[in-house]
């Protein structure tokens, strides 16, 4: 199959039903144009301000060689629509730039299926993209809406704020042990759960619009607790004391690897104490785990409930 017959047969038909598929579901308007022309068009609704994030994957880098094209597809969006919960934006549209490397038509089609199963819980229209040939990469740009001035950025901390993380932490990294067959006490695991938890992350959409009213700060963690609570610290000119036994984290790693291994994928945010009982509450609404793990300090860096120094270790490229 060429490049356009592969456009057509694909990504427009994932266009046309992801376009159907956001006018259902939200309030938010399929693009004005989209595949087939130049460049798509979108409106910005007045009052709104456009989040745009975009994250590449690699192989060999982002997923193991063996991944099925499910997973890809189902990561490469979910990843992006990560980064879009962190900032309390509302999934609007997406395009995909891929690079191919003589992958056949029935793995494009599982990979649009994964693309799809993401946005089941989490409707965003495919508006556009572009489709070459070398080493296998699937590059994702989202765009989300956001309440102009109300987005979640990683620069509101204050000192006496709470500290929270949504679900569980480090249960990625036990799924990426066992795809990569490392040995380990893993007896007593749902292997296909942790496995789940690597290839099919759910980001948290519902809770980042959620804490917009209440969260001062937040971030999403990809490269691991400790690095990416560290840029919040940092863009914050804050620091953090961390109470190590309150963090929700697999028992079948050792703590400290839970929290600087990446591909958790759950939000890490800060909050006033005076929000305890709204967060409370939202945890209840989402269902999902919102556990608090510490409180921002004066002073700058990260410190252990006894003052020891935490050194923010995570998952980096250079
Ligand atoms: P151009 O030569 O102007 O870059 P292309 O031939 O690359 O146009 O793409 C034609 C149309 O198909 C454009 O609207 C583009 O956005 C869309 N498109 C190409 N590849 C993809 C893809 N992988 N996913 C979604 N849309 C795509
Ligand atoms: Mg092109």
């Amino acid at each position: 199959m060429n490049e356009f017959a592969l456009i057509d047969a694909y990504f427009k038909r994932l266009s046309e039903s992801t376009g159907a598929l956001l006018s259902q579901r939200t309030s938010i308007s399929p693009a004005t144009l989209g595949i087939g022309d130049d460049c798509a068009l979108l409106s910005v609704p007045a009052g709104m301000q456009l989040a745009v994030s975009a994250d590449t994957l690699i192989r060999g880098v982002h997923f193991p060689d063996n991944t099925a094209p499910f997973d890809i597809g189902y990561k490469s969006l979910a990843v992006n629509l990560s980064d879009l919960a962190a900032m309390g934006a509302e999934p609007a549209w997406f395009t995909l730039c891929i690079t191919l490397n003589g992958q056949t038509e029935q793995w494009v089609e599982a990979f649009c299926a994964g693309m799809a199963s993401v946005l089941q819980a989490s409707p965003i229209q495919l508006i556009g993209g572009d489709t070459t040939r070398g080493a296998l990469s699937i590059s994702v740009q989202v765009m989300g809406l956001v309440p102009a001035g109300r987005a979640l950025t990683r620069a509101g901390a204050q000192v006496g704020d709470d500290i929270y993380v949504s679900g569980c932490i480090g249960e990625a990294a036990v799924g990426l042990a066992l795809a990569q067959g490392r040995a380990g006490d893993w007896r007593d695991l749902d292997q296909s759960a942790m496995l789940a938890r690597l290839n099919r992350p759910q980001p948290r959409v519902g809770l980042g619009c959620a804490l917009r009213d209440q969260a001062s700060a937040c971030i999403d963690v990809s490269d691991g607790l400790l690095a990416d609570l560290n840029h919040v610290l940092v863009q914050s000119q804050v620091g953090a004391s961390l109470d190590l036994d309150s963090i929700p984290a697999t028992r079948a790693l050792p703590l400290m690897q839970s929290i600087t291994s990446g591909d958790d994928y759950e939000l890490c945010f800060t909050a006033p104490p005076g929000c305890r009982d709204a967060i409370g509450a939202i945890a209840e609404q989402q269902g999902i785990a919102l556990t608090r793990i510490g409180s921002i300090t004066s002073d700058r860096g990260m410190r252990d409930r006894a003052g020891n120094p935490l050194t923010p270790a995570g998952y980096t490229h250079f």
